[in-house]
């Protein structure tokens, strides 16, 4: 069948921006469509960890990001009630550096790319509904900026909007490996606040976590227990300086900084998988995996994705496989490259205090920065756990620590 696009991308940020952008680079003629107009700003605060700055690399945007102003982040902190940790986690691909960038420059940076790649833009473009021909997603229907409807038909439906996907409820994509929301969280930005990395303060059911972004301004959001929604949003300012005492070093230097903006937050941060393809439809993105942010690895997941979904989209496209053999590989590949980051990411927003063997590897890390790098790769997988915890690392560690009287 004649089809207007080769593919139709709802959704034009984290997700739907590179996943337009690599199909039009590879010649595809593609739609991209977002009810917002960019720059603009989405609930979400924007550390991206080297996996995701070495896609921003690979794609040549991040020459783009550091033309922003925005500060690299070389290093992380985790102050664990009596000292702090200090290291930094493995370079990716060559890329030692994260970022904390704002949602308005980073997706501004992405769509303008998709569009200088070939993709036709369309901003303040709803989609109301998908065209089926039975059970085959043909195409969508919306109105455009100036309310007009336009229906448009491509091979393939991609939706890459949000958790809350119109693609995915339409579809009835299943869920699964779901859990329900576990934590709460607000944030907002300062002026005047020296934070130069991302410093972790983890409490029991708080975890407040700072860095530096744009405009020289620093970033802090602090996460509760889901079940304390309620009561946070009742005084949100309030709650948020009462876990800021939980971390002096911090809080010293907030008090004496400006707040140049509301607070952001919600109390709905469910974690899924939904199955991301089916007949003429495919899920990127929050809309086919959604997770707890504690870990901030959802625009790195993004990314990846968007480059799995390209390559299979590809395969199908140019006749190499079968769109639906490549789909099920995209889907395969993803769920392999996100399991290890959503039982970390579960863990950890569970919120709970480290239990005695941490502890006791907490002491004797103090002193070693490079273990602590490595430490940290394991939490945003980036480094294999079953390497660092090997018992003959741990034991090194150990030896190490008491060899120079620091384990504790
Ligand atoms: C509080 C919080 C903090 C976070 N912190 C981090 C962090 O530090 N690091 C990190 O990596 N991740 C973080 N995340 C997660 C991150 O925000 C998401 O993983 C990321 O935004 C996913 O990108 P996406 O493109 O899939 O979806 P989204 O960013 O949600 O974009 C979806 C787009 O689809 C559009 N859309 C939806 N429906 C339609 C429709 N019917 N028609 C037209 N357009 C439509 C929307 O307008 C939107 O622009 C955080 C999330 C939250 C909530």
């Amino acid at each position: 069948m004649a089809t207007d696009y080769d593919a139709v991308v709802v959704g034009a940020r984290c997700a739907g921006s590179p996943t337009a952008m690599l199909l039009a680079r590879k010649g595809y003629r593609v739609l991209l469509l977002d009810r917002a107009a960019f720059p603009s700003d989405t609930l979400s605060t924007h550390f991206i960890h080297q996996p995701g700055v070495a896609c921003l690399d690979r794609w040549g945007l991040l020459p783009d990001v550091v033309a922003s102003g925005c500060p690299p982040v070389r290093s992380q902190s985790i102050d664990v009630g009596p000292f702090a940790l200090h290291g930094s986690a493995p370079a990716v691909n060559g890329v030692a550096e994260a970022y904390c960038v704002r949602r308005t420059v980073l997706d501004d940076i992405l769509v303008k790319a998709a569009a200088a790649a070939g993709a036709e833009v369309r901003q303040r473009f709803s989609v109301h509904e998908l065209l089926t021909d039975g059970d085959r997603v043909i195409g969508i229907r919306g109105k455009s900026a100036g309310g007009t409807t336009v229906t448009a038909t491509a091979t393939i439906v991609i939706g890459a909007d949000g958790k809350n996907s119109l693609v995915a409820r339409t579809v009835g994509a299943p869920v699964y490996r779901d859990h329900p929301t576990l934590t709460c969280a607000y944030y907002s930005y300062w002026s005047g606040v020296d934070v130069t990395h991302t410093e972790l303060y983890p409490r029991p059911d708080q975890m407040i976590i700072a860095g530096p972004t744009n405009d020289g301004n620093t970033m802090v959001i602090v996460y509760w227990p889901a079940s304390q929604f309620h009561e946070v949003r009742g005084d949100i300012e309030g709650h948020f300086l009462d876990a800021l005492e939980l971390a002096p070093p911090l809080a010293e230097r907030v008090r004496r900084g400006t707040r140049v903006e509301r607070f952001s937050g919600t109390g709905t941060l469910p974690n899924f998988f939904r199955k991301p393809h089916g007949d003429g439809w495919a899920l990127v993105g929050d809309a086919g995996y959604h997770k707890d942010p504690i870990l901030a690895l959802g625009i790195s997941d993004a990314f990846r994705d968007a480059e799995l979904l390209a390559d299979a989209i590809h395969a199908g496209l140019s006749g190499r496989t079968g769109l639906a053999d490549a789909l099920a590989g995209y889907e395969q590949r993803r769920n392999d490259a996100a399991a290890q980051g959503y039982e970390n990411t579960i863990q950890f927003a569970g919120l709970a205090a480290p239990p005695p063997e941490v502890r006791q590897l907490f002491g004797a890390l103090r002193h070693d920065r490079t273990q602590t790098g490595l430490f940290f790769g394991t939490a945003i997988d980036t480094y294999p756990a079953e390497e660092f915890f090997a018992p003959d690392n741990i034991e090194r560690i150990m030896a190490s620590a008491a060899a120079t009287g620091v384990a504790s």
